[in-house]
């Protein structure tokens, strides 16, 4: 997968962090290790901090992980309704300019995750992947309103090349200049992906594909501290999931999507990555099964 790694800055209701580790790589990186192990490709900066990366080295393949120039650094906040997230600052660092460069160890791998990312960088690692393997892998996308605004021919192009296509709710409207959001996936859909998956924060996720639409439940918590991450580690624990099963078919990805709401809500109940960092089957299993209870008729 190629994404973001960096440190945040993150103000919620309930706290703060400073230096804590960060970026879309990270937290779809560590929610796919529950299932499969990741290979990262990303940029950091030279002295990205020790305690940080030692997070990420002992789930994930960092051979592509390149150290040079300065830190990526993002700062957010959320108001009392933790709905989303408001950027302060984004500081790219060396990721402006990143050109993606893939370990021999990509050869082998059947998934690719285009985690949230400049999406000129994404189409760099797609077209390097490609050749690398000498065929195309099963290929997810997720970005958000950053890179909207700013490269939207790119990411249109990039849109039309992949299988699935992962967005929270705004972004599917942003993207779409529609209000509607079944009308929003539809013309996603319409753009290429085969699936395209509609993220809706504690509400859940929508899967759009020619079978119809899938509703997958938010799992009801009390205890969201906050949401940075949830959705990367969402992505990250549904593609993990679909890459251990090696299926791709709609029926798996349902399967995939209550399991990656399961594992982002326990992502919420930490500032940072920490509870994702100590997570474990039984919990994600214990929390699956609840949400399957949930949409039974
Ligand atoms: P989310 O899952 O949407 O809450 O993503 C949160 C993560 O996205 C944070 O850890 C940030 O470091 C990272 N992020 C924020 N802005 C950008 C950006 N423009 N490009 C890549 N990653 C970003």
């Amino acid at each position: 997968m190629a994404g973001s790694v960096g440190l945040d800055r993150l103000t919620t209701p309930f706290g703060s962090a400073k230096n804590v580790l960060g970026g879309s790589a990270s937290y779809a990186g560590l929610a796919a290790s529950l299932f499969a192990r990741p290979i990262i490709v990303s940029i950091i900066g030279r002295d990205f901090p020790k305690h940080a990366l030692e997070q990420l080295t002992k789930r994930a393949d960092l051979s592509g992980v390149k150290r040079q120039g300065k830190i990526f650094r993002w700062q957010g906040r959320y108001e009392f309704d933790l709905s989303s997230a408001i950027t302060e600052k984004t500081d790219l660092g060396s990721l402006a300019g990143f050109r993606p460069e893939l370990p021999e160890s990509a050869k082998q791998a059947g998934f690719l995750f285009l985690a949230n990312l400049d999406p000129t960088a994404q189409l760099q690692t797609l077209d390097r992947h490609i050749k690398l393997r000498g065929s195309r892998p099963f290929v997810m996308l997720d970005t958000m309103n950053f890179w909207i605004e700013r490269a939207k021919p790119a990411l249109t192009k990039l849109i039309s090349r992949v299988d699935l296509l992962a967005l929270n709710e705004g972004e599917a409207r942003q993207f779409c200049s529609e209000a509607n959001l079944i009308t929003a996936g539809r013309k996603l859909l319409a753009a290429g992906p085969g699936h395209v998956i509609v993220k809706k924060g504690e509400h859940g996720a929508l899967l759009f594909s020619n079978e119809g639409v899938f509703l997958s439940p938010g799992y009801p918590l009390e205890t969201v501290q906050d949401p940075t991450g949830a959705g990367d580690s969402f992505d990250g624990s549904l593609i993990g999931f679909a890459a251990k099963k090696n299926d791709v078919t709609t029926k798996t990805l349902r399967q995939a999507m209550t399991v990656a709401s399961a594992v982002a809500s326990f992502t919420t109940e930490s500032i940072g990555p920490d509870r994702l960092l100590s997570l474990n089957q039984r919990e994600i299993a214990q929390r699956t099964a609840v949400l399957k209870q949930m949409v039974r008729l």
